[in-house]
């Protein structure tokens, strides 16, 4: 059975064309799945009876199961979704008055092993394909529609996992994101977090226009070994640079993430050479106050360090803003989403990954 939910346009057009179909109906198929949230042929009544049956016999529209749905106490909700081989990847929904975010997962545990994210204790197990990346979407969509709740508006690649290190899946996901025929969300409303991939921006900016932020989190190499193990392989210029090239001359700005470590990286000398750093940068950054998570040997700097940090990149010019941490009730704030799976990272394997920044 075909998944419908792994093709774009263009690949489910050329995948009506192979069946001997009209490629219109691919418009018409897609605006059922995405934008009806149909996972039912015999719905889909603009299409004939025959081309229905033939349908139904070789392909599906399905979803991730649901393995939990938790509600925190701030109105954010979190979905742990069940993927056919029983791996689990978490997503969470913020809505706020004019907007309502959802963070989506691109893989299976992650490889990177940064030492402040959760995730990264838990090693990496595989690729999510697309159906499974927008089947995030897709189902968040249905339940939210269930029950009358707003429907997403932007999402972000912030979830588990390195989204560039799977851009053969994460790919044809933000082009139906921005389908007219499927989710018409504008690049405004899309945006992917990485901590530095460069081949992978390079890449990204060949095939979309969709907004960037980077895990930056240290001003200097030496504490981004650290913090971004993947730091050895790419180096803060050469990724600075790559997301330069990525938002284009006094274009958009990149957004910088900064995860504010008490100790570690919040100093005003660190603020200084921050805002150094980012000098030639467009760009505007987002201070993340810490989230715990067990055994982590961190702590989440004094909300009056995050505001001096803030005003020293303020006045260097920089528009810093505080993430609001929400759902940390539910442990669904940034970097502590788990999901369940098995790591398959054998040691050796996640030194060479640190070292390449090759997927596994
Ligand atoms: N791999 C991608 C996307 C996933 S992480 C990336 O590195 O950008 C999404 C964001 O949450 C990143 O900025 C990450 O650095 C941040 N994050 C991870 N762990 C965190 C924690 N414990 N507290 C606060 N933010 C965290």
């Amino acid at each position: 059975m075909q998944n419908l939910l792994d093709f774009d346009r263009p690949a489910l057009t050329e995948w009506f064309r192979a069946c001997g179909e009209k490629p219109f109906r691919a418009q018409q198929v897609l605006k059922w799945i995405h934008q009806q949230g149909c996972d039912d042929f015999d719905a889909m009544s603009n299409l004939g009876k025959s081309l229905r049956e033939a349908l139904k016999s070789v392909a599906c529209i399905r979803g991730p199961g649901v393995a939990a749905d938790q509600r925190s106490t701030d109105g954010s909700r979190k979905w742990l979704f069940e993927l056919a081989d029983g791996n689990r990847v978490e997503c969470v929904y913020i809505p706020e008055p004019d907007r309502a975010t959802l963070c989506v997962s691109s893989q299976v545990g992650c490889a990177l092993n940064c030492s402040f994210c959760s995730t990264a204790q838990q090693g990496f197990n595989r690729n999510l394909v697309t159906s499974e990346i927008i089947g995030q979407l897709w189902m968040a969509n249905r339940l939210l529609a269930a029950e009358g709740e707003q429907a997403v508006s932007n999402v972000v690649f912030m979830g588990m996992g390195e989204p560039l290190l799977n851009l053969d899946n994460v790919l044809p996901a933000v082009h139906l994101m921005q389908d007219d025929f499927a989710y018409a969300l504008s690049k405004r409303r899309v945006t992917l977090s990485t901590a530095g991939v460069v081949p992978g921006l390079e890449r990204l900016a060949a095939e979309t226009d969709i907004s960037l932020a980077l895990s930056l989190h240290a001003p200097d190499n030496a504490l981004r070994d650290e913090l971004v193990p993947l730091n050895r392989k790419y180096r803060i210029a050469e990724v600075l640079q790559a997301c330069k090239d990525y938002v284009g001359e006094g274009r958009r700005r990149v957004t910088i993430e900064y995860v504010m470590l008490d100790g570690v990286n919040d100093s005003d000398r660190q603020a200084r050479a921050l805002a150094g750093v980012l000098k030639h940068v467009p760009s505007k950054v987002n201070l993340i106050p810490f989230n715990p998570f067990p055994n982590t040997r961190y702590r989440r700097s004094s909300a009056q360090r995050i505001d001096r940090f803030r005003d020293i990149l303020h006045r260097a010019g920089i528009v810093t803003i505080t993430r609001k941490t929400r759902g940390d009730d539910i442990d669904a704030a940034c970097g502590q989403l788990a999901g369940d799976f098995q790591d398959r990272t054998r040691r050796r394997q996640r030194i060479s990954i640190e070292v390449s920044g090759g997927a596994a």
